[in-house]
């Protein structure tokens, strides 16, 4: 008898909109579902929001965590006046506990992403916490968001380090999707992957390698261009498209693993998972690629050794730590090779080495 798991499984958001001035279509597509709209904004966002909606329906502040009591806040408040949508303009957070609250009422659910660091505009996923921040369990909702709109005006106002840091988690999707398929590993949405899905993680390596450095320059100057709006698509639409379906390996686990250090903490999810797909490419490169990916990772600033991440004198026992909790996190499992501890912690202590290597040799 066949089992869900063993069909090929794709999942998408339905609408995606991306380009300058984007988050000004919001009142208009709200209305489209109902006219009692519901926004959560981040603190940041709170006043756009209003000028934005101009009394229609209701503007709320995100309360800052992505925890069961804050969806119940935002649940609560829906239901209260019979909201016939959910909006959430901010980062991961109030987009994935909007996400869940919309799931859990069946109401639509649009999202306005104000940063590209993430996957959480397009997925159908979100990751919840306890109050106080600590990591509780991912949630999976019936379906992908409704409409995603991602503002390039508003994205170059955030601060560039989000648009690297995202460019770290899109730099994962290809060999991890790759790796999955390789070993016939589940992807995230728990089946098998289309070659449509594999296809679109290469397509978002291609175009990190063609358009990152560029969009790097152009963003820190403000400037809107066709390398910046191809990274906010990569970042956002093909990383979360690609990690969803194809599924996730070495680079995720690594990054899980290193939230061990508590001398991690500062970096972004993107900057440990970079750092998490050179040390993947130590175990498996299959197209013989580590060497460009330093070069990509040095060059627009992401990290490549254990000083970037803030361990520079990093114990064996520190390392071990981290290798030893990659395997908390399935996805090392998902390699297509024989994995074991010593390996991990061998790709780790070479992977600062080149990276600490090359820093020099280009001066940074
Ligand atoms: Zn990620």
């Amino acid at each position: 008898m066949s089992e869900l798991k063993d069909m090929k499984i794709m999942i998408f958001p339905s609408k995606y909109i991306q380009g300058d001035g984007a988050i000004t279509f919001l009142p208009e597509i709200m209305e489209k579902y109902g006219d009692k709209p519901l926004v959560v904004a981040t603190r940041s966002m709170v006043d756009t929001a209003n000028k934005l909606m101009a009394g229609k329906g209701k503007v709320l502040k995100f309360g800052g965590e992505c925890s069961r009591n804050e969806i119940d806040r935002i649940k609560g408040i829906a239901t209260e006046m019979d909201a016939t949508a959910i909006a959430a303009i901010g980062g991961g957070k109030p987009i994935d506990a909007c996400k869940v609250a919309a799931d859990e009422l069946n109401i639509p659910i649009i999202v306005a992403a104000t940063i590209a660091a993430t996957d959480a505009p397009t997925s159908g996923c979100a990751v919840v916490y306890t109050d106080e921040g600590v990591y509780v369990k991912v949630l999976y909702q019936k379906h992908n968001p409704d409409v995603v709109l991602i503002d390039t005006d508003v994205i170059l106002k955030a601060p560039v380090r989000f648009l690297i840091s995202g460019m770290g988690d899109a730099l994962a999707t290809f060999f991890e999707a790759n790796s999955c398929e390789r070993s016939g590993s589940l992807s995230e949405c728990f089946g098998l992957r289309t070659k449509t899905a594999l296809a679109l993680s290469k397509l978002c390596l291609d175009m990190l390698l063609k358009h990152g450095r560029q969009s790097v320059k152009d963003a820190k100057k403000g400037v809107k261009s066709e390398a910046v709006e191809s990274i906010i698509e990569a970042n956002t639409l093909l990383s979360g498209i690609g990690f969803e379906s194809g599924g996730l390996g070495s680079a995720h686990s690594v990054a899980n693993g290193l939230t061990e250090l508590p001398a991690t903490h500062h970096l972004y999810h993107g900057e440990k998972v970079a750092f998490g797909v050179l040390t993947g490419l130590q175990l498996y490169d299959e197209l013989g690629i580590v060497d460009e990916i330093f070069d990509f990772c040095v060059d627009i600033g992401l990290p490549v050794s254990f000083e970037d991440l803030g361990i520079p004198k990093a114990t064996d026992d520190e390392i071990f730590k981290v290798a030893e909790s990659c395997y908390k996190y399935n996805f090392m499992s998902h390699e297509p090779i024989d994995v074991d501890i010593d390996k991990i912690i061998a790709a780790m202590k070479k992977t600062d080495e080149i990276g600490s290597a090359k820093k020099l040799a280009k001066g940074k």
